[in-house]
């Protein structure tokens, strides 16, 4: 399957080519109980396609409730040769959870055993728990979980660690691998291990290995005292670029705001329309601004270094007098995603990261961009990362996708060209695993086939995701 990304990359599956002999099936179900292997065409499509692309449909599908039930699917791949797909809620943004051969997809989302140790201040979850889950079960300690990727209401904690999720309040709080002490996977033979971070961290190395080293069967989280006191602000912007530059400038000056996101005229016209909020719908850009801490005289001040920083690059500053007022500017920036959706029948996300200090010249260099494609790209991100999501808005009746994805690709060497990544938090998967040659060196490429090859010699977790098909046997 030629997944070249300067084309038209998915196309949704012809019927699979169903050949596992129905006795070894039949034993499956018997181990683990029928309702939880699926084998009707129908259910099985369900489980294609991943918040971007849709796929082929899969062989089977084990909905597992217990590490020991991965244990048996793994050892049932081996024998009747079927590679697996790790899915947790399907919410992902790069291909990652989309089989692109006849496979196994084990969907974890019936393995949702969460439990909170208040004394330890850790959560121990199975990779299916809803993320925003695990903090309104600390909530009662006074605890909290941060990582907290705009889809947290949706996706699994078990997607989160295979992508190293991050979101707003990663830049002062830390993304989902910082949070990791323990974790326990399922390897390409069906071995259990238990890992803690100590030498040789394994346990690192899962973490955003888009289930194509191990299968995460649980970890146990890191959870933080809920902070006391949070400030926000809204900074308006007449040019993108200044805004950039108000973000470097606060951080030079020692502000660590917990969040710091950024929305363009594109999202914030996209939102006024869709929830009528009274964001300013003139302004060239905003930035959403949270500080919080312990002390209420620190994350005063540190609201004020920031303020001040927007006001040196234009902006106009409103700062939220009460909880009430933070939480609609808040809403707006959650809402970014369904109210871009909105505008055009179809649109495709980019998710680069690039260096603060490149953020004025790349956000300025995207806008360009979409005027010369003659598309609508709108921009929203968690600035103070880096990290942006470039979106390229269009209609399939009118505008050729060839050129969509060309554009992506040229946003994607913008981020190349200044020192960034190919992806801040979305993962490479499907979508732009045939970039990675771009993005990465032969010799390092090497590298990450080796470590592949380690933990999966035959190819069988989540194959023809992350790294491009070798062109050679030496590549
Ligand atoms: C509206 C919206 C907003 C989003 N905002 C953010 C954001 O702010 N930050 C961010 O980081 N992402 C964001 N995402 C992307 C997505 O939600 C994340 O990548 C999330 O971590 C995926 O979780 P999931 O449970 O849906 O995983 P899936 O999409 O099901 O799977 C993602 C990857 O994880 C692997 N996987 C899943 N479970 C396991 C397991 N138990 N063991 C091994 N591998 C496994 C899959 O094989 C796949 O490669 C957003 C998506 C949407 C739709």
């Amino acid at each position: 399957m030629n997944l070249n990304l300067g084309k038209k990359p998915f196309k949704s599956s012809p019927r699979p080519t169903y050949t596992q002999p129905a006795r070894s099936i039949q034993e499956l179900q018997e181990r683990l109980g029928r309702e939880k292997v699926l084998l009707e065409l129908a259910q099985r499509r369900n489980y294609s396609y991943d918040g971007i692309a849709m796929g082929v449909t899969p062989a089977l599908v084990v909905l597992p409730t217990h590490t020991a039930d991965v244990v048996e699917v793994v050892r049932f791949a081996q024998r009747v040769g079927l590679p697996i797909v790790a899915r947790g809620a399907a919410s992902g943004l790069s291909g990652g959870a989309v089989p692109i051969q006849e496979s196994i997809v084990l969907s974890f989302t019936r393995m949702t055993g969460l439990s909170i140790d208040p004394q330890a201040r850790t959560a121990t979850v199975q990779p299916g728990v809803v993320t925003q889950q695990i903090t309104e079960q600390a909530r009662p300690y006074g605890l909290w979980y941060p990582p907290d990727p705009a889809s947290l209401r949706t996706s699994t904690i078990g997607g989160n660690l295979a992508e190293n999720a991050g979101g707003p309040l990663c830049f002062k709080w830390g993304v989902t691998g910082d949070y990791v002490e323990a974790l326990e996977f399922v390897d390409f033979a069906g071995q259990v291990h238990r890992l803690e971070r100590k030498a040789y961290d394994l346990a690192g190395l899962l973490v955003g290995s888009e289930g194509t080293l191990g299968l995460i069967t649980e970890a146990r989280l890191r959870l933080e005292p809920i902070p006391r006191y949070t400030r926000t602000l809204m900074a308006i912007f007449g040019e993108v670029g200044q805004a950039a530059e108000a973000v470097s400038e606060a951080i030079a000056a020692g502000a660590v705001p917990s969040k710091l996101e950024f929305m363009d005229n594109g999202c914030i016209n996209a939102v006024e329309d869709y929830l009528r909020l009274g964001l300013p719908r003139e302004a060239a850009a905003i930035l959403l601004v949270d500080t919080d801490g312990d002390d209420p005289i620190v994350v005063e001040e540190e609201l004020a270094w920031v303020a001040e920083a927007c006001q040196k690059h234009g902006a106009g500053v409103r700062v939220a007098q009460d909880s009430a007022e933070s939480e609609v500017l808040w809403k707006a920036r959650r809402s970014v995603s369904p109210a871009i959706g909105a505008i055009k029948p179809k649109r495709l996300n980019e998710d680069i990261a690039v260096p603060r200090s490149s953020l004025p010249a790349v956000v300025r260099a995207i806008e360009a961009l979409g005027r010369q494609y003659g598309l609508q790209v709108v921009q929203f991100g968690h600035i103070g990362d880096g990290n942006l999501h470039p979106n390229v808005l269009f209609d399939p009746r009118v505008d050729s996708e060839e050129k969509v994805w060309e554009l992506l690709h040229e946003i994607a060497r913008v981020a190349l060209r200044h020192g960034g990544v190919l992806s801040g938090e979305h993962g490479i998967g499907l979508m732009k695993r045939d970039f990675m040659r771009e993005a990465v060196d032969p010799g390092t490429l090497g590298a990450l086939r080796r470590v592949k090859a380690a933990f999966d010699p035959h190819n069988r977790l989540n194959p023809g995701k992350v790294l491009p098909e070798p062109h050679s046997p030496e590549d």
